[in-house]
C-alpha cells in the first residue's frame, strides 16, 4: 500500500529536516508546500470528485502571514480528506490556538524543537491509521462490488424463474401471476378480457416420427407465432405446459379474440412443418379454446380456475370437432 506525505512549511531548514526524518519511515513520496493555494492545488481541493493526493498532511500552524489551522479546515471541508491524518506543528508560544487545529480537524500534534523520537512515533501511528482506514476503504469498496454484482445475479434468477427454459417465452408461474392481475385490471376498468388455450394437434406423433429434438423445435416456432400475435402492450403469451400454450388478451371480447386465434391457427398452418403422420394434414395444425369473462364480482382463485376450465372445455371440443379449428364457449 502506497503512502504519500505532504509537508507543508514554509521553513525551509525545519523541511530538510522533516524530510530526512521521513526517509526513515515506510514513506513512498513526500511532497512539500508553503502557502495555501499551492496545497490547495496539490490536493485538488476544487476538484470534489478527486481522491486524495496524499495519505498524511504535516500542517505548520504559522505559514507567514497565512494561517495553518485555514488551511487544515478548508482542506477538511473535503470529502476525500475526512479521512486523512493531519498533525500540525506548533511553536511553543502558538500552543493556544491548539484547541481550534482539533476543532478543525486535526488528529495531533508536534511542538517545536522537534523531538525526532517523538516525531517519528507519532508520524509512524498516524501512518498506521491511514493505511487501516485505507484498508477499510478497499474492504468497503470490494463489497460494494460484490453487493451489486450479487443483485444483477438475483434479477438475473427471477427472470430466469418466469421464463420457459425452451422457447424463451413466459412460463407457468408468470402465466397465473398475469392471469390474476389481469383479471384484476379487467375489474377495475370494467373491461372483458379473453383467454386462449392452445394445443397441437397429434404431437406424440411429431415426436414419435421426428424424435424429441425435432419436437423441441416445432414448440419453438409455435411460441414464436404467439409471441408475434400478442400484439398489443397488454397481450400475454405463455408456455402453459408440454405442448399447450395460451395467450392472455385484456381489454378483448369474443370477436377480437377468435380474430387473433384464428390468425395464430392460420399462421401456424402457413409454416408448412412437415408432420406426415398427422391424420389432420401433412404439417403441423393446433386447436385453439377461446373464452371471454367480463367484470366479474370477485377475483378469486375458484374463478380463475373455472376461467380456464372453460377456455379448456372449448379446447377439447376443437379436439373433438376434428382438430385445427377455434372453438369458442362463453364464461357466465
Ligand atoms: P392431441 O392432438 O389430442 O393433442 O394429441 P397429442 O399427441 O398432441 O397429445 P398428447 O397429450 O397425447 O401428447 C402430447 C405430447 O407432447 C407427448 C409429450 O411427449 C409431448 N411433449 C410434451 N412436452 C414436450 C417437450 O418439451 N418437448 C417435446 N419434444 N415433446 C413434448
Ligand atoms: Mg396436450
Ligand atoms: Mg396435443
Amino acid at each position: 500500500m502506497e503512502i504519500n506525505i505532504l509537508i507543508v512549511d514554509d521553513d525551509r531548514d525545519m523541511r530538510m529536516l522533516l524530510e530526512n526524518y521521513l526517509k526513515k519511515l515506510e514513506v513512498d513520496k513526500i511532497h512539500f508546500t508553503d502557502t495555501a493555494q499551492k496545497t490547495y492545488k496539490l490536493l485538488k481541493i476544487n476538484n470534489l470528485k478527486s481522491d486524495p493526493a496524499v495519505d498524511l498532511i504535516i500542517l505548520d500552524i504559522v505559514l507567514g502571514k497565512e494561517n495553518g489551522i485555514d488551511i487544515c479546515s478548508e482542506v477538511k471541508k473535503h470529502p476525500a480528506y475526512k479521512e486523512i491524518p493531519i498533525i500540525m506543528i506548533t511553536a511553543q508560544k502558538e500552543s493556544e490556538y491548539l484547541k481550534e487545529a482539533f476543532e478543525a480537524g486535526a488528529i495531533d500534534y508536534l511542538k517545536k524543537p522537534i523531538k525526532k523520537i517523538e516525531f517519528m512515533a507519532r508520524v509512524n501511528s498516524a501512518i498506521k491509521l491511514r493505511k487501516e482506514t485505507k484498508a477499510r476503504i478497499e474492504r468497503e469498496k470490494e463489497l460494494l462490488k460484490l453487493s451489486q454484482e450479487l443483485k444483477k445475479a438475483n434479477q438475473k434468477l427471477e427472470k430466469m424463474a418466469l421464463v420457459d427454459g425452451l422457447t424463451g417465452i413466459s412460463n407457468r408461474r408468470l402465466f397465473d401471476k398475469t392471469l390474476k392481475n389481469e383479471l384484476k385490471r379487467a375489474k377495475r376498468e370494467k373491461s372483458i378480457l379473453s383467454l386462449i388455450m392452445i394445443d397441437i394437434d397429434n404431437f406424440k406423433e411429431y415426436n414419435d416420427t421426428y424424435g424429441h429434438q425435432q419436437g423441441d423445435e416445432c414448440l419453438k416456432e409455435v411460441a414464436s407465432v404467439l409471441d408475434e400475435n400478442a400484439k398489443r402492450a397488454a397481450d400475454f403469451a405463455a408456455r402453459y405446459g408440454g405442448e399447450e400454450f395460451a395467450v392472455i388478451l385484456p381489454d378483448t371480447a369474443e370477436d377480437g379474440a377468435l380474430k387473433i386465434a384464428e390468425d395464430i391457427r392460420k399462421e401456424i398452418i402457413d409454416l408448412k412443418m412437415e408432420h406426415q403422420n398427422s391424420p389432420i394434414a401433412d404439417h403441423v395444425t393446433i386447436s385453439l379454446g377461446v373464452s371471454s369473462i367480463k367484470a366479474a364480482k370477485k377475483i378469486d382463485q375458484e374463478l380463475i380456475n373455472s376461467f380456464i376450465d372453460k377456455a379448456d372445455q372449448a379446447l377439447y371440443q376443437a379436439k373433438e370437432n376434428g382438430k385445427n379449428k377455434t372453438v369458442y364457449q362463453s364464461f357466465e
